[in-house]
């Protein structure tokens, strides 16, 4: 390499990192190489260039926002068998992954038995919606409802309430009537206060006529029930559990098999 040719190098390295161009710095070495095997002229050199840069960055702000979400594991609808689960409206779920509802605040709710793929599909939709754009947050009915009890007791609660507002979509997942106690009239106020401030989507095993067994308060939880069903979708997951169902096929081919 000639002095002239590192020096330039040096220097685009330099301002790279100072004007925080991290993609740009990466990529212009060799598209540089290929602009001058290819003939290409210096716009679209510099065109490549800002479309390596814009390319970087908008992959970290996904991966930011992917971490932020906190999800237990990574599901997508790809890998989501819809066969399994007749009943379930496909094409309004994939509706649902573009994004719109979370821009139109409104709520989803899953609900169906245990095993039936509705924290996968809870999963996925967050994922798609991060993808739209959407900031996203993974959270359980158990984990932030002691979230909520530790920050009413020290009378943080207002707060504590608040600071989901960041979030455009908030995923409550498992919300039962198990082990919430004192936590699930805090629980209630999460939703109220969540109310047109953004989206929701809870999974339950529950029926809404049990919802009351979480919040307490009859009258409290059908107003809450009437403002979160009025803007929702709600998707039943009917069916045996996907992975009881797997295994007992894989069983029945072995015992073929044998
Ligand atoms: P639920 O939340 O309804 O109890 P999960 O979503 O946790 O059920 O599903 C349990 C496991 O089975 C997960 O690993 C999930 O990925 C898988 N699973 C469930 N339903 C399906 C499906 N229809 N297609 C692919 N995997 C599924
Ligand atoms: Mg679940």
């Amino acid at each position: 390499m000639n002095a002239a040719k590192a020096t330039q190098e040096a220097l685009i390295d330099l301002y790279a990192r100072e004007l925080r161009l991290p993609g740009l710095r990466k990529a212009y070495r060799e598209l540089a190489r290929d602009a001058a095997q290819s003939g290409q002229d210096h716009l679209a050199y510099l065109a490549a260039c800002l479309t390596a840069e814009v390319e970087s960055r908008r992959q970290s702000r996904l991966n930011r926002r992917l971490g932020m979400a906190r999800f237990p594991a990574l599901k997508t609808l790809e890998s989501f068998d819809f066969t399994a689960l007749p009943d379930l409206p496909k094409a309004r779920v994939l509706q649902l992954a573009d994004g719109s509802f979370v821009k139109a605040r409104e709520n989803v709710v899953c609900l169906g038995p245990t095993g039936t793929g509705k924290t996968h599909t809870a999963i996925a939709l967050g994922v798609a919606a991060i993808h739209a754009g959407w900031r996203v947050r993974f959270t359980t009915a158990v984990a932030l409802g002691q979230e909520l009890l530790q920050a009413h007791n020290e009378a943080r609660l207002p707060k504590a309430l608040k600071g989901w507002d960041r979030f455009d979509l908030v995923i409550l997942d498992e919300l039962g009537y198990l082990g919430l106690g004192p936590a699930g009239p805090l629980l209630f106020q999460f939703c109220a206060h969540r109310y047109e401030r953004g989206s929701l989507l809870i999974t339950t095993n529950l029926e809404f006529s049990r919802w009351v067994e979480v919040f307490g308060d009859a009258t409290l939880t059908s107003a809450l029930l009437d403002r979160l069903t009025h803007r929702s979708h709600v998707l039943l997951f009917k069916g045996e559990s996907y992975r009881f169902r797997e295994s007992q096929q894989r069983l029945r081919k072995e015992g073929v098999s044998h």
